[in-house]
């Protein structure tokens, strides 16, 4: 029975009550990872585990952007939530940070397009939000190399990953923070109808948003 009943009272294309179940909320996590190499870690939760990538510069708002992103060894589901230090001499060693999470969509069966090398899906993040794809290029070692690139939607950004974070200590601007983003976006993005202040608002947005993140 599970939630047959929940489910047919409710039109989940409208309503924004959960619709419940594991396979329609996917979480994903991005991590911000002070390794030997700063980068930053995007995991996609999928068949129990999370599929992971490890991104040196960090994904960008910007769709003319193609980030570099290696893939690396499966996650376990609990790895989402953790932050702090991995001591010294371990695999990893440094301070990891949640950037980002929130739930993530396939557009499509999602094992046959990782198979494929050409998956895409929707975030539904704090500051990850809309369309991306994720495109295999080559072998990268043994590790195989892809691209992490933003679909044209009404969440693109002239920002990268780093707009995020606090430039003073290079940690993660806070959750509430990241709330906020994508609000003070919006109004910053207001198509151009022509009214007074509109141009002005536009084009001091980008510098808003990093400057917020720098406090
Ligand atoms: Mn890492």
């Amino acid at each position: 029975m599970g939630l047959r009943e929940y489910r047919r009272k409710r039109d989940f294309d409208v309503t924004e009550e959960p619709r419940g179940g594991g396979k329609a909320r996917r979480i994903f996590v991005v991590q911000l990872h002070h390794a030997s190499h700063r980068h930053y870690d995007f995991r996609l939760e999928l068949g129990g585990v999370l599929k992971s990538w490890a991104i040196p510069k960090g994904p960008s708002l910007d769709p003319s952007v193609k980030r570099l992103a290696v893939e690396v060894e499966d996650h376990p589901v609990a790895y989402a939530d953790f932050e702090g230090d991995i001591a010294e001499g371990n695999y990893g060693a440094g301070h990891v940070d949640v950037f980002d999470s929130g739930h993530w969509e396939p557009l499509g069966a999602p094992r046959e397009a990782l198979r494929k090398g050409e998956l895409k899906f929707l975030l539904h993040g704090d500051i990850l939000r809309g369309s991306w794809v994720l495109v295999r290029t080559r072998g990268y070692g043994s590790k195989p190399s892809w691209l992490l690139i933003k679909h044209r939607d009404e969440f693109v950004a002239d920002l990268d990953a780093d707009a995020f974070v606090d430039p003073a200590t290079d940690r993660p601007i806070s959750r509430t923070k990241r709330r906020a983003v994508w609000k003070n976006l919006a109004r910053s993005q207001a198509p151009a109808t022509p009214r007074k202040g509109a141009a002005a608002k536009v084009s001091k947005a980008p510098s808003r948003i990093r400057h917020s993140g720098a406090r």
